[in-house]
């Protein structure tokens, strides 16, 4: 099969979906793969290197001409219209933008959203939101080190000793949990929060301690559960609590990164406008949710900005930043989903029974398969 690699052009989107290391596996399993010329120059990737992994480097209109084509993000209008009626896509295609599914399909476009994919055993090779989430994660903690401005580990010294950071992570899921592992490797004293109750053992696991916000009732109980591994907006009485605690922990805090997210909605307010008023000067905020509205409502996208004195930083997709190990980690995700669907002779193979198949193809043939 002949597969593209496109140049993003998304602003700001640092990836690529292939690198030399997948290429070479997909040309080993007999494919043809052309590159667009400088589709990896962000993430450090020459033309030379893919050209030496076996690959052809060509155009924007050869990449989007192939039979398949590996994107990392959702292509816009022009690279709708470069690519033909029955070209399978594969990215992080926004399953929940059902006008942008509509598109891809009146284009008669096999689109494959790798977000989708449900969090089973079988997914985890190939689970993007993890992937990136985890990098996002580390991220978070070395830009927060970097605006921050004391030490973030205990210091003793001649001149005195300097105190540890004290660093609090709201929501523990992928991102969380680097975070919380990178904070603890600079030697910050860190406390979390998360509606899932099993994440207690985890957060405990490393070192960090939990803010418990008791259930009161069975409803609350049962919400906090999520569904297929993901959260659930929680009941409005439990989420004051949870806002009570944590003002009293956020007065303490010197660092606070943020990452709690619910599917298709927008994110959870949890650092509301009075617990930034409380905080101490100069501690900073690190808002991983400013792209689905933000748990902290004074964090701008894309931007630092300081209120109250305290630094919140609104910076999106802060995986791009790392963008070799993000395009390394998501072109093996890529790579290990390939397997599903292409058969040991290299041709398209899609079995809609497949669990993973069926949560992932938005469209297909010109049908709209996944309604969100
Ligand atoms: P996410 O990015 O959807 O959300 C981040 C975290 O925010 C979650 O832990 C969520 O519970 C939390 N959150 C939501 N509302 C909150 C609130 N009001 N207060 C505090 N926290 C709140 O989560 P994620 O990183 O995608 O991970 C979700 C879960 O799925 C994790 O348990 C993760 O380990 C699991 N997972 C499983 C697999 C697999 O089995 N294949 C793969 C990846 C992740």
């Amino acid at each position: 099969m002949r597969i593209g690699i496109p140049a993003e052009t998304r602003p700001g989107e640092t990836r690529v979906a292939a690198t030399p290391e997948t290429v070479k596996k997909l040309v080993a399993a007999r494919h043809q793969v052309i590159v667009q010329s400088n589709a990896g120059v962000s993430s450090s990737v020459t033309d030379e290197a893919y050209a030496a992994a076996g690959a052809e480097i060509g155009s924007a209109a050869d990449a989007f001409g192939a039979d398949m084509v590996l994107k990392v993000r959702a292509p816009g209008p022009d690279e709708l219209a470069a690519m033909r009626p029955g070209t399978v896509l594969i990215g992080m295609l926004n399953h929940f933008d059902t006008e942008n599914t509509a598109v891809m399909a009146q284009h008669g476009l096999s689109a494959f959203a790798l977000e989708a994919a449900p969090r089973i055993s079988r997914a985890q090779s190939m689970d993007v939101l993890s992937s990136q989430a985890n990098i996002a994660g580390y991220k978070a903690v070395m830009m927060a080190a970097n605006t921050y401005q004391r030490f973030m580990p205990m210091l003793m010294t001649a001149a005195g000793t300097v105190k540890a950071a004290r660093v609090l992570i709201m929501g523990v899921g992928v991102a969380g949990l680097q975070a919380i592992a990178t904070a603890k490797r600079m030697g910050a004293v860190i406390e979390a929060s998360d509606v899932r109750p099993p994440v207690k053992e985890q957060v405990e696991s490393l070192g960090a301690k939990f803010i418990d916000v008791p259930f009161v009732t069975d409803e609350e109980r049962e919400i906090a559960q999520g569904s297929g591994g993901y959260a659930r907006s929680m009941p409005a009485d439990w989420m004051r609590r949870q806002a009570e605690l944590v003002h009293e922990r956020a007065k303490l805090a010197d660092i606070i990164i943020t990452t709690a997210l619910i599917p298709g909605r927008k994110a959870p307010v949890l650092i509301g406008e009075d617990t930034v008023k409380a905080m101490k000067p100069g501690s900073v905020i690190v808002d991983m949710a400013v792209e689905q509205g933000g748990n902290c409502p004074l964090s701008e996208l894309g931007r630092t900005v300081t209120k109250y004195g305290v630094h919140i930083i609104g910076e999106p997709n802060l995986a791009t930043l790392v963008a070799a190990d993000a395009s390394a980690l998501y072109a093996r995700n890529v790579l290990d989903f390939l397997k599903l669907i292409v058969d040991k002779d290299a041709a398209l193979a899609i079995n809609r029974d497949d669990e993973i198949v069926a949560a992932t193809l938005l469209c297909h043939g010109g049908e709209i398969l996944r309604k969100q």
